[in-house]
């Protein structure tokens, strides 16, 4: 098959990872040499490390002729680091994965295995994930089930941003403007032939994690606000129960009225309860379509996704 002899990127975000460098670079250079590949490169995204890991990714760029490392003048994040890497890749399948050894070199050939079968996205499904507390589990699993019935994409769940990608796919993904980005929703977004790959997540081999809950928080965000506008419907829908609710009471209030039934001073608490509570409300449901108009921000203000300082390939 024409894809056999194909070329390969593997694309890791680094923020911060001196002490996993080493291992990561010589697990994936072992899996892509055994592959049978026409040439390969591994492009390492530097999103603004303060630590070793620029000095240690130049050592290396020294030494093996397949690392490449793009340099981001500074830390964008994870996803627009990601896209960094997509954006800039050559080959003509593009691998993305963490560098932390949480999305195993292992799975790699059976990633390639289905890409030469001719399936165009090849995305890993963590069967378990024993290297997040539990909560972190549990939150992520409510997550992307929440997710998946708010939109309208079929978003798979308990996919992370591990997978292979054909060129045909990297090049949407390419013409694709938006700058909030989640990238695994606009892979799934994209269509194509898309196939599961099933694998344990292991703990971090080093180092601490780099997201954060207020990131994850963020991350979350962009996937609904970017991927469903049911949040909206869902506002307008719980108003209308509401109103039902009301008009319901008035015709209450003015029929006990008539007949002078029950004593007319009484339910000062309840008011001032539902008044609280729909005060509330409202306010949770500005915030819902505020959300959307930050959106709305981000992306009229044009800015670009991540801005690279250095790719060591120009050196
Ligand atoms: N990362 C990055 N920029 C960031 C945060 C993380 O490039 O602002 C990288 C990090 O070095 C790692 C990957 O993204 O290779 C995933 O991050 P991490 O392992 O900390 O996330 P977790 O697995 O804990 O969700
Ligand atoms: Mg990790």
């Amino acid at each position: 098959m024409e894809r056999r002899t194909s070329t390969l990127s593997i694309v890791s975000p680094m923020l911060n990872e001196q002490d996993g460098v080493d291992a990561f670079l010589t697990a994936v250079l072992d899996q892509c040499d055994s592959l049978d590949l026409e040439s390969f490169e591994i492009l390492i995204v530097d999103d603004g490390s303060t630590d070793r890991t620029p000095e240690l990714l130049h050592s290396w760029t020294q030494r093996r002729s397949e690392v490449r490392v793009l340099t981001l003048s500074r830390n964008f994040g994870h996803q627009a680091a990601i896209t960094a890497g997509v954006f800039n890749a050559v080959g003509d399948g593009v691998i993305v994965m963490d560098a932390d050894l949480q999305d195993p070199p292992e799975v790699i050939p059976q990633m390639v295995e289905r890409w030469r079968d001719g399936i165009d996205v090849a995305y890993g499904v963590r069967r378990t994930r024993d290297g997040d507390s539990w909560i972190k589990r549990t939150i992520a699993g409510i997550f992307y089930r929440l997710l998946r019935w708010l939109s309208d994409t079929d978003i798979p769940a308990d996919a992370g941003d591990f997978r292979l990608m054909s060129r045909q796919v990297v090049d949407v993904l390419k013409a694709m403007p938006e700058r909030d980005r989640y990238t695994r929703g606009l892979v799934a977004w994209s269509g194509f032939a898309q196939e599961p790959v099933y694998f344990d997540r292991p703990e971090r081999f080093a180092g601490t994690t780099k997201y954060p809950v207020g990131k994850l928080m963020r991350l979350a965000m962009a996937g609904v606000v970017g991927f469903s506008d049911k949040p909206l419907f869902l506002t307008i829908g719980f108003g209308l129960g509401a109103m039902v609710l009301a008009v319901l009471g008035l015709i209450w209030v003015i029929v006990s009225t008539i007949f002078s039934w029950g004593e007319q001073i009484r339910g000062w608490t309840s008011m001032a309860v539902l008044l609280m509570f729909f005060s509330a409300v409202q306010l949770i449901f500005l915030g819902i379509v505020g959300i959307y108009i930050s959106r709305i921000f981000v992306e009229a203000k044009h800015r670009p996704i991540y801005i690279v300082e250095n790719d060591s390939r120009d050196n």
